[in-house]
């Protein structure tokens, strides 16, 4: 393999020749951003560009970069036993899964996979077996909300709320359905925040209703849809989705994998609402994305329902072979280790609080529709007139984060483009960003958006 060294040009062409990126459209391919290194919340490119990088990588780079601990964590541990599989048991995951029960605050037994995506899966598998094993044979659906992404392997998907995503990959998984987030921003006219929660709330319950109470096994959701557009609810809103699955006997799955791990300003998204889910999963934050590992936290009486084995179909029929990746778990002790030490998950709390305060102040400018914050994320929605609240078009959403990336500054673009909502910026820095960072990111982009927008 030739070295491609510091050599900007080839490695370019190389990229287009050899690369398919992520999600990414063919055109904005031209030319790609190629990071050599990074520290802090900076990113450097290959020509020695340096950017703040206001989204954590994807919303996952939490203790941010750099971070010489968390290499030797891994270091160690792949001279001492670099694999094992979790078909039996190590000692690094035993203590990954023990920090996880403390970090949750209740018993829960951890089953390892790598990515968000994949501890999805492995909910949605053990909540159809576990609905199995109780006797609820016919409990097999599970209600998910539109805006809301899961994952991108078939069952995920699946459970993903957005068309785009999906639409050359039908026919998916089958038995998931959606029903309206709680969008708070574009609720009826008349209607308060509190009451048009609680509707969306209903919505739930009445679609369990509609498709048989004995058909459900399940609801996905994130504490706060995050990729979909920062859409925050009401306290009400869970406290209700909770009171309706458990009425009803169907398993809440709460999907940590961005809110998790001190991004919400709690250790967990969903303690800040004070609802106890029946399986949480996680990813992202878990390792600070240094290596990859994801969890499916179980509650204990769930996982209890598995140990008849008298059918020989009573465990878990599921596999993964670098799930739990000894390296990957002695990293993400380090990394749970760290987040404590320095208090990120209060310096979350803290930043976002800053973050907010600074763009509210742009709700007057004509283009900012919304301001929406949860922890250490924050949206900003654009639209054309706040009265109709139209989203502005996607070149005004891509033109103002391309000035940003010109001025150091990354920042996201979330929402729905098949529902016209792809119109929300969003900001999600380390957890572990420094005073200056975050006033660099708020000069910055307020500098951009009064520049002209
Ligand atoms: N769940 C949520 C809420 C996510 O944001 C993501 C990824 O962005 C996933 C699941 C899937 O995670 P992964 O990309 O690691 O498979």
């Amino acid at each position: 393999m030739q070295s491609l060294g510091n050599d900007s040009e080839l490695a370019v062409s190389k990229d287009r020749k050899y690369l398919w990126h992520n999600i990414t459209p063919y055109s904005e391919k031209n030319p790609p951003m190629i990071a050599a290194s990074a520290s802090g919340s900076w990113i450097t490119d290959i020509q020695g560009n340096r950017f703040l990088d206001g989204m954590s990588g994807l919303w996952c780079v939490n203790v941010g970069y750099g971070r010489k601990e968390l290499a030797e964590a891994a270091y160690n541990q792949l001279l001492t036993l670099p694999y094992f599989p979790l078909t039996q048991s190590h000692l690094p995951a035993i203590a990954l899964a023990e920090k996880l029960n403390e970090w949750l605050g209740d018993e829960y037994v951890i089953f390892f996979s790598n990515s968000g995506s994949e501890a999805n899966e492995a909910a949605f598998k053990m909540a159809r077996q576990y609905q199995q094993q109780i006797g609820q044979h016919y409990r097999h659906k599970f209600i998910a909300r539109y805006r809301g992404y899961h994952g991108s392997s078939l069952g995920a998907l699946s459970a993903t709320g957005q068309a785009q995503r999906k639409y050359k990959y039908e026919p998916l998984a089958g038995g998931f359905l959606h029903v309206a987030p709680p969008d708070s921003y574009r609720r009826p006219v008349g209607m308060t925040v509190e009451e048009f929660n609680l509707q969306c709330a209903q919505s739930i319950e009445d679609m369990i209703i509609w498709e048989g109470v004995e058909t459900v096994a399940a609801v996905i959701m994130e504490p706060v849809i995050t990729g979909g557009g920062v859409i925050v609810p009401h306290q009400v809103y869970l406290d209700r989705v909770q009171e309706i699955c458990r009425k009803h006997g169907v398993l809440l799955i709460m999907d940590e994998v961005i809110c998790g791990f001190g991004r919400s300003g709690r250790k967990f998204g969903h303690h800040n609402f004070n609802v106890k889910p029946d399986i949480v999963t996680m990813a992202k934050g878990l390792t600070s994305a240094y290596l990859p590992l994801s969890a499916t936290a179980v509650r204990k009486d769930i996982y209890e329902a598995f140990k008849d084995n008298s059918d020989d179909y009573g465990h878990f029929r599921h596999v993964n072979t670098f799930g739990g990746n000894p390296a990957s778990c002695a990293l993400a002790l380090r990394n749970l280790e760290i987040i404590e030490q320095e208090k990120l998950v209060e310096r979350a709390e803290l930043l976002g609080k800053r973050l907010n305060t600074a763009f509210t102040e742009l709700l007057d400018h004509k283009l900012v529709g919304d301001v929406r914050s949860f922890g250490l994320v924050t949206g900003i929605e654009l639209v054309e007139d706040k009265v109709s609240k139209k989203p502005v078009d996607l070149s005004i959403v891509k033109g103002i984060i391309a000035e940003c990336k010109s001025k150091g500054l990354i920042i996201g673009k979330n929402g729905d483009t098949v529902a016209g909502f792809n119109n929300v910026l969003t900001f999600a820095p380390p957890l572990s960003s420094t005073d200056e960072d975050v006033e660099f990111i708020i000069d910055t982009f307020k500098s951009v958006l009064s520049g002209g927008w």
